[in-house]
């Protein structure tokens, strides 16, 4: 991914929504400068006294109004998301779903997770009671992309207010309407709550930027590795705590023992539903080589069927941002050139805005097309002489975000090998749709988690409380009153405690 400039010099004041199938522009929003950022984080930061004093039941009851509202108006929604996004209606509606999965899961468990808890104060402390309580940080900055505009943000900006904090998100360039509509309709569910609990502030890298340097108690990015790295170097001037779930370049292992029928099925669906636009699709494939043949020959049949537009019948959509279609054509050309075989599509696949399915074999591991992120409805696939040279090559990435395992008997085993952060076994993308399990990547892929317990975690902050019950005659601790009685009797105690293990 490459969108990670600062932003283009003319357009200083108004951000045009583009429809990508058609060129058309659907609206316009006007950017936010380092004025009107600051502004909405000092609003934000005033409705977090409100926002951050209601209790767990009481923010569950506005998330979940929240929810309904989306739902009511999904019509409009996924229309929406549909012309400004290019995927298809119900592929709008799938997303959606997922979102509103995770608010309610976030609703629901943010007292579970984040409520004061009793802890165990040890021998040595035992005339304390101890307690840990997680507070929320304040104010988020959520920094969004566009592939995902709704399901993406959402694990940030659903989960940290669930925690507690109110919300400034800075959607996508390429998502922005979209973007707005979910803070349109969270004030619409609620209206008795004050302006900024959960708002936005619009426009390209620049105002992302601005959002950063703000007062903002904690910075929650999905994007590309470049902008990244770019955010955390410019956190690290106010020790800003940053989220960032970025890129990834995903395997999915074929073993000899998988249904080849299934995993051709989630390979050709995973590596271009989207346009091959997802964080977590699939990129990369290692297939053993049994079933080598049949695999591919599978994948081709399915892919046959597959083609992109606008249409309602579309399999998926245009390219969301113009300037990935380069990228794409370059990664394919690039295999081509470096000995890899084009089995289905090519080069004159791409036909902007759309881009047909490509399947690329034999592709050099150390070209383009498999080691930085296509984001496109590509995939290369590799046929290995055994699991353990799948695992290896899976892992031979300067990313680790997600994998699928296709193993009728071994795909745990399998699994468990690989250096990522999530994996399906006999599917893909599924641990994403499951809400109470962690998102995140390791390496490239990113710092940190959203969803589940940890990505309320993420947003909280833990509070260590402990209270003297009563004191204990000849054992303060804690003092210049200590004796050598008082030692004596901590030497045997230790003693008992530490010092009997052989
Ligand atoms: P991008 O990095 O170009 O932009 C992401 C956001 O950052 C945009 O809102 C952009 O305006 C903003 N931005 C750009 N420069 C900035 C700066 N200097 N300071 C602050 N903000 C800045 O990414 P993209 O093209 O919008 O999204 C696609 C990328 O996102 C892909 O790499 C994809 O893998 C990744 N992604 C990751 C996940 C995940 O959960 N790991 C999910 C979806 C997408």
């Amino acid at each position: 991914m490459t969108s990670t400039d600062i932003g283009p010099a003319d357009h200083n004041t108004a951000l045009p929504s583009i429809n990508p199938a058609t060129q058309e522009v659907i609206g316009t929003h006007v950017i936010a400068d380092d004025t009107a950022v600051a502004a909405a984080v000092a609003k934000a930061r005033a409705a977090a006294t409100t926002w951050g004093a209601l209790s767990f039941d009481e923010r569950r009851t506005h998330l979940l109004r929240w929810a309904s509202t989306l739902v009511r108006h999904s019509d409009t929604f996924c229309e929406l998301i549909h012309t400004e996004n290019g995927k298809p209606i119900d592929d709008a509606y799938l997303e959606l779903s997922l979102a509103l999965e995770h608010i309610a899961w976030a609703a629901k468990n943010a007292k579970k997770v984040l409520g004061a808890q009793k802890i165990a104060p040890g021998v040595l402390m035992s005339n304390f009671s101890a307690r840990l309580e997680y507070r929320p940080l304040g104010v988020v900055g959520v920094i969004g992309p566009w592939n995902y505009p709704v399901y993406t943000p959402n694990g940030s900006i659903a989960y940290a207010l669930a925690a507690g904090n109110t919300v400034v998100f800075k959607p996508s360039e390429y998502g922005t309407s979209v973007g707005n509509y979910l803070a349109e309709t969270f004030a619409e569910a609620n209206p008795e709550l004050p302006e900024g609990v959960f708002s936005t502030v619009n426009g390209y890298g620049a105002t992302g930027a601005a959002l950063v340097r703000a007062d903002v108690d904690k910075i929650a990015f999905t994007g590309s590795t470049a902008t990244g790295k770019r955010i955390m170097a410019a956190a690290a001037e106010k020790l800003t705590p940053v989220l960032l779930e970025c890129g990834g370049k995903d395997a999915v292992i074929v073993a000899a023992d998988a249904d080849i029928t299934a995993a051709a099925d989630a390979v050709a669906w995973g590596a271009t539903a989207n346009s091959g636009q997802t964080c977590a699709g699939v990129e990369r494939v290692y297939v053993e080589r049994a079933v080598s043949d049949a695999f591919v020959a599978e994948v081709e049949r399915i892919l046959r069927g597959i083609e992109p537009g606008s249409g309602d019948k579309a399999a998926y959509g245009p390219m969301t941002m113009p300037s990935q279609i380069d990228i794409v054509r370059h990664h394919i050309e690039n295999a081509l050139k470096n000995g890899g075989t084009a089995v289905f599509g090519g080069p004159e696949s791409v036909k902007a805005p759309f881009i047909e399915p490509v399947v690329l074999v034999d592709v050099d591991e150390d070209s383009e097309a498999v080691r930085e992120e296509t984001f496109g409805p590509t995939i290369t696939i590799r046929t290995v002489d055994s699991v353990e040279e799948a695992v290896r090559l899976s892992n031979n990435s300067a990313y680790g975000l997600s994998s699928a395992v296709y193993s009728k008997k071994n795909g745990l085993d399998i699994a468990r090998a690989l250096r990522v952060g999530a994996t399906s076994v006999n599917s893909v993308l599924a641990f994403a749709a499951i809400p109470g399990l962690p998102f995140g990547g390791v390496g490239d892929s990113g710092i940190g988690r959203i969803h589940g317990a940890p990505g309320l975690l993420e947003f909280a902050r833990p509070h260590s409380i402990a209270v003297q019950r009563f004191a204990i005659p000849g054992m303060a601790l804690l003092s210049y009153t200590r004796t050598d009685t008082t030692m004596k009797l901590l030497r045997g105690i230790v003693s008992f405690l530490h010092g009997r293990h052989k």
